[in-house]
């Protein structure tokens, strides 16, 4: 008998005992391979980064800053491109889900598309940031880290007005063209709101006119920012409505957009010193632009750091996922139609020729890319 309870005992250490080892050994595993170890607080697990598109430097840096960051703070990461398809990101996401991350940071291709996957992602416990884009119609976004949208637009717009001296030449007329960015995009209604809101006034004086009257926002965007598809628009607004006279300034959202733009004034003879280009604005402070501004072509960009938007995504995903509060500062503007999102809003800085060092002075671009 007493033996029996003996070697039964003796049984059960052992067995126990293997099976302490044997999870441990799984779990150092696991937290390698990355893939499935899943801590409900504190460090550690994957972290999912969904990035819209390789097409655009500024997400390959994105993606980069926030996949070194993240991995500094104690975490694994699955970095993922969708090559701005919206059935690529999805099933990324799925992707993402079923290998248990325990957090996705999403810059979304079409913000309305993710409310499917989402609510998989809150079912299975996984929190999500919202990056640079809002995601709409779904309450399974935690946060929305980005720049102050409308403040981009507002540059843009502020700079035509001030570059065509429109306050102090109060009689002098210039025609305007307007481009907007992805349908599909949130930001782009942000970047057109803050940009109209300047120009209006001076559409309605009549110091500014569109020739070709497509003042609307529906008449105006380029789906998925395609730099081909402005400069066809181009083409043909100049084609249409510039026989005689020229064209002054033309509203660009993103310096992809304004690429397209100047090849399309190109062809039809900007670009010399008797037909100059008219003031093309833009976004990102992209390397190619910001060359183009420094040889004159393109006029302005707005500069975005994006290091400091990946430093404040990787601080609100920590935060969330170690249980604290991640710091926030406008609770008001970014409402998803479900929730009014908590966000933490970046300041974008307005570059032309006379402040390109700025770039060089923060360490975005050394001074030989500039060259
Ligand atoms: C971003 C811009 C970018 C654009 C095209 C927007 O959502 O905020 O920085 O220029 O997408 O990639």
């Amino acid at each position: 008998m007493i033996t029996g309870i003996r070697t039964k005992r003796a049984a059960a250490a052992v067995a126990l005992a293997a099976l302490l080892t044997a999870s441990v050994a799984a779990c150092g595993q696991e937290a390698k391979g990355g893939s499935r170890y899943k801590p409900d607080k504190g460090k550690g697990g994957t972290v999912g980064l969904a990035m819209p598109t390789k097409s655009s430097e500024r997400w390959i840096a994105d993606g980069k800053n926030m996949a070194k960051q993240f991995q500094k703070a104690g975490y694994e990461t699955d970095l993922q491109y969708g090559d701005d398809k919206v059935e690529n990101q999805v099933a990324q996401l799925e992707n993402m889900i079923a290998k248990g991350h325990r957090l996705l940071v999403v810059a979304a291709i079409d913000g309305s598309a993710l409310t499917d996957v989402l609510q998989r992602a809150k079912d299975a416990g996984i929190r999500v940031i919202s990056y640079d884009r809002l995601i709409l119609g779904t309450k399974n976004v935690d946060y929305y880290a980005s720049f102050d949208n409308e403040r981009v637009g507002e540059l843009q717009g502020q700079y035509l007005i001030d570059k065509l001296k429109l306050d102090e030449n109060k009689d002098e007329k210039f025609n305007v063209e307007l481009f907007a960015g992805s349908p599909d995009d949130n930001n782009t209604q942000y970047f057109w709101n803050g940009a109209m809101k300047k120009l209006r006034p001076y559409l309605k004086k009549g110091q500014l006119t569109v020739r070709s009257k497509q003042t609307k926002m529906s008449q105006a965007t380029t789906l998925r920012w395609d730099g081909g598809t402005a400069q066809k628009r181009m083409d043909d607004l100049i084609s249409k409505n510039y026989g005689s006279e020229d064209v002054d300034a033309v509203l660009s959202p993103y310096d992809g957009i304004s690429i397209g733009i100047l090849s399309a004034l190109k062809s039809a003879g900007y670009g010399t010193k008797s037909k100059p280009y008219p003031i093309v604005t833009g976004q990102d402070a992209e390397l190619a632009s910001v060359k183009s501004i420094l040889a004159g072509n393109q006029t302005m960009t707005v500069y975005k750091d994006t290091r400091k938007l990946a430093r404040q995504a990787v601080q609100m995903g920590d935060a969330v996922l170690t249980g604290k509060k991640p710091e926030v500062n406008d609770t008001k503007s970014y409402d998803n139609k479900k929730k009014i999102v908590p966000a933490f809003l970046l300041k974008p800085v307005s570059i032309d020729k006379s402040n390109t060092k700025r770039l060089i002075d923060d360490g975005y671009y050394t001074e030989g890319q500039l060259k």
